[in-house]
């Protein structure tokens, strides 16, 4: 894939986190998990470019997050993921051949995890990061248990997921066209029909979406340096509160 362009989606309210900004803006051991995203995109050496989606009114804010590595467009994201996505794609150069969309919220996935997704495009038309499913996993109806799914049969999905652009250009045209939402863009592929790939997602790459979900990132951070070395480069002294 010669021009790969990474989708970092920052534009949820994060109401679940109540901390009077949006989401993607709250700070994780001193800098926004928009920043930290953004960070490990632009340290991958393969990402070429940036479009980072934000609440509205939020741009210039966004645009003071960002890495000043790589050439980056902050735009107004829409009323859902699936929506901020598709605004996005507006903002993608049309000769770009993949495209990577990355959730701000999962602010700890490694560069290499962007160059791994990308990789996997070779065999197939988008690439997801899994792990594996830690618990047992009961099918309910009506409160009632109707089935055990087989756990190795199931993956947790993460980001970044990796896409061939024109795939990922159809399947959200299609989805658009049957007004459908999907809760990420894989889901958007394998519904059109284009073969997505499983690759080894990053235990530690998880999605703050609570309170305690932060407390843990903060752990992380404090405790784990070594593990996350482009959280170091994003820019500024860990400890301090942007
Ligand atoms: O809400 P949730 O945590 O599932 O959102 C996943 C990611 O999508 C977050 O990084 C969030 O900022 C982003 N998002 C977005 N536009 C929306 C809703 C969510 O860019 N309207």
């Amino acid at each position: 894939m010669s021009r790969a362009v990474a989708v970092v989606l920052a534009a949820g309210s994060g109401d679940r986190l109540r901390m009077g900004a949006p989401k993607a803006f709250v700070a994780v051991g001193g800098r926004s998990m928009v920043a930290l995203a953004a960070a490990a995109a632009a340290a991958c050496p393969d990402v070429d470019s940036l479009v980072v989606t934000v609440p509205p009114g939020w741009e210039d804010r966004g645009r003071e997050e960002l890495p000043p590595t790589k050439p980056a467009t902050v735009i107004a994201g829409g009323e859902s993921r699936h929506a901020s996505v598709r605004a996005a794609l507006g903002a993608v150069p049309d000769d770009a051949d993949a495209v990577l969309c990355h959730d701000a919220a999962r602010c700890f996935a490694s560069p290499a995890l962007f160059s791994a997704a990308l990789a996997a495009l070779a065999d197939a038309d988008g690439a997801v990061p899994v792990v594996p499913v830690p618990d047992t996993v009961k099918r309910l109806r009506d409160g009632i248990v109707v089935a055990t799914e087989p756990r190795q049969d199931l993956g947790l999905a993460q980001t970044p997921q990796a896409f061939r652009a024109g795939a990922l250009r159809d399947a959200h045209a299609r989805a658009a066209a049957e007004g459908l939402e999907f809760t990420d863009d894989a889901a958007a592929l394998e519904w059109s029909g284009y073969r997505v790939r499983a690759i080894p997602g990053e235990p530690g790459n998880f999605k703050i979406t609570s309170l305690e979900d932060l407390a843990r990132a903060e752990l992380l951070v404090v405790h784990a340096l070594e593990a996350i070395p482009h959280v170091e480069s994003a820019g500024r002294p860990l400890g301090t509160r942007g």
